[in-house]
């Protein structure tokens, strides 16, 4: 399973793809990328391979300078094309990834279904996307407020990343327990699982340690823990060597 992210001056869909490749021996049973533009979010899935994603992919050329990628290792829900990430909900157009299990998903699910939400899948992810939206929505706050009050109350292991319509230069990333490396490039960033989608292009990378958000807007990140405190992210330098 595995995570990449992107935004900057580049052309996210090839760069995200070819970073889901990069993660591959992780083991994966789908994929999935959303990009966004002027014409809005889109979000594309499939289950098997990345090349099956690709296939989707081909003839769409959806130009954009922002994007992330899933690969998923299904722990709640079968392997298929609805439950494959991103999970979406097009109420406040909000879009996310994770890997890992939100281990109390069930009790956020009841409450908001109590609520009249509905969900597509079987997922773990859906439930907290919604759950950070009903936040966002009722809390009237900043999306970044909204992950970090969700957070707050998951009990589990996750990376995320979320974006939304309303900011198209706006990545939100979190972890606890599973890996997240943020690449610093010049005024472009990257996300991923580990390093190797991004030492072809930066070799700055951060750490992110667990309870911590990083936020990416306007070029410019800025990481705060969960309890909202800032934190001097400590960037360092990997010597990581690639076959092409
Ligand atoms: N628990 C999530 C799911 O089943 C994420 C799995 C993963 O780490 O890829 O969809």
């Amino acid at each position: 399973c595995g995570i990449v992210a992107y935004v900057g001056h580049r052309d996210a869909c090839p760069l995200v793809i070819k970073g889901l490749k990069r993660l591959e021996y992780r083991g994966y049973d789908s994929a999935g990328i959303a990009l966004m533009n002027d014409s809005g979010l889109a979000v594309y899935k499939k289950k098997g391979k990345v090349s099956a994603l690709e296939q989707e992919l081909a003839g769409k050329a959806v130009q954009s300078h922002i994007g992330m990628g899933h690969t998923r290792w299904a722990t709640h829900g079968e392997p298929n094309d609805v439950n494959a990430h991103p999970h979406y909900s097009f109420h406040r157009k909000l879009a996310i990834i994770h890997n890992g299990i939100i281990e109390n998903y069930a009790a956020i699910k009841q409450r908001l279904l109590d609520k009249g939400h509905t969900f597509a899948s079987q997922t773990d992810t859906e439930v907290l996307g919604q759950f950070i939206e009903d936040i966002w929505e009722n809390a009237g706050g900043t999306l970044e407020e909204a992950v970090r009050l969700a957070l707050q109350e998951v009990v589990g292991a996750y990376a995320i990343v979320v974006m939304n319509e309303a900011e198209p230069t706006q990545l939100i990333a979190a972890r606890k327990g599973s890996p997240l490396v943020i690449g610093v490039g010049e005024d472009e960033y990257f996300l991923a699982s580990d390093a190797t989608p991004i030492v072809e292009y930066t070799k700055e990378v951060i750490y992110l340690n667990d309870y911590e958000i990083a936020v990416i807007k306007d070029g410019n990140l800025r990481v705060v823990t969960l309890d909202n405190t800032i934190t001097t992210p400590y960037v360092q330098r990997v010597e990581l060597e690639l076959e092409a």
